[in-house]
């Protein structure tokens, strides 16, 4: 199978890019580096079935071959990590929209099914143990930027599902609950890689709010082998699943965990969300997937818990900043 990856070089395209390769599809990733970057996708450099093309998934006439020539798309591109969306909103609006209107204009055309990643952030806050597909979505103002992040996704969702109602484009839409694994940046403000570079480093490890919100961390491993299932099977065009783990833990369970791991001597600190981002800044108290539609129709199981996930962040981040 021929693949084409937008975002192929971020850190969920570029496991996922690994994955096609190691099941002996052809994968061409195209990024824009503006998040992703080619060391992601290093180590498929030398082989003949993986190409990197550095562009935008707007510019049409890079995006429309690379629709031709593949059988089927996966899009990750997007504008990622709370702190970006906090500090560019005009960006993550327009990255969101266009880029999505522009890959399922192409696969309209080209006849391609296509995978669209979507985000557990369109649950909002609505406050349920665990969020259902079909559930109401409970979003905050337009005057808190955090916000724009969910109903650009969201309206991807409502532009894909609109395309295979009306033009038959094959689409499935994997909302994905936060995952984590090597490689992924604590640059745009992702909690699991910012803990473990603290602890590393010996600095304080930052816990914002109460510490009592609670996340449930996916292994990317295998998160892009639910993607993969879902692009596989016929039957899931038109459908909208949760993808991760339901395994909860608080922020700041997650943060005594990551440093008895490291056995780091890093203090632990709480620091309010007006400082952590900006100024009425809301996080949702609880976020955790309800996987029993992922688990029916394509017997996903998550392989990997959160201590596994540490070993293996741990790990990528001591090897690739060996200490002193
Ligand atoms: N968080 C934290 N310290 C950090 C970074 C994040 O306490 O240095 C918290 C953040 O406020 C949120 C959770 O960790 O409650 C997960 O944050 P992340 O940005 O990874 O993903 P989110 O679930 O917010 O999309």
């Amino acid at each position: 199978m021929n693949t084409l990856i937008t975002g192929g070089a971020g850190f969920v395209g570029s496991h996922l890019a690994e994955a096609l390769v190691a099941r002996g599809h052809r994968v061409t990733a195209l990024d824009n580096l503006s998040t992703g970057d080619a060391a992601n996708v290093a180590s498929l450099k030398a082989d003949s079935r993986f190409k990197l093309v550095v562009g935008d998934v707007t510019e049409r006439g890079t995006l429309l071959p690379l629709v031709e020539e593949c059988d089927v798309v996966f899009h990750l591109a997007a504008a990622v990590g709370v702190r970006l969306v906090v500090e560019s909103p005009v960006r993550t609006i327009e990255t969101n929209l266009k880029g999505t209107e522009a890959v399922l204009e192409a696969a309209a055309r080209a006849g391609r099914k296509v995978l669209l990643t979507s985000t557990s952030e369109v649950y909002g806050r609505g406050g349920k143990a665990a969020f259902r597909e079909d559930d109401d979505l409970l979003i905050g103002p337009p005057t808190k930027s955090r916000w724009s992040y969910a109903c650009s996704k969201l309206m991807d969702e409502f532009l894909a599902l609109a395309f295979w109602k009306e033009r038959k484009l094959p689409v499935v839409i994997a909302r994905l609950f936060n995952t984590a694994g090597p490689r992924q940046t604590g640059r745009y403000g992702m909690v699991i890689p910012g803990f473990v570079r603290q602890a590393l480093r010996g600095e304080d490890i930052t816990v914002f709010g109460s510490g009592k919100q609670r996340r449930a961390f996916g292994c990317v491993s295998d998160v892009v082998g639910a993607l993969i299932a879902l692009m596989e099977r016929d039957d899931t065009s038109g459908e909208v699943f949760n993808v991760g783990n339901d395994v909860g833990i608080s922020i700041e369970d997650l943060a005594r965990l990551v440093k008895s791991m490291t056995a780091s001597r890093s203090e632990i600190v709480h620091v309010p969300y007006d400082q952590a981002y900006e100024a009425g800044f809301e996080d949702m108290e609880r976020r955790v997937p309800d996987l029993r539609k992922i688990r029916r129709w394509i017997g996903y199981e998550p392989r990997h818990q959160l201590r596994d996930i540490l070993e293996r962040v741990i790990a990528h981040a001591r090897a690739a900043r060996p200490s002193p």
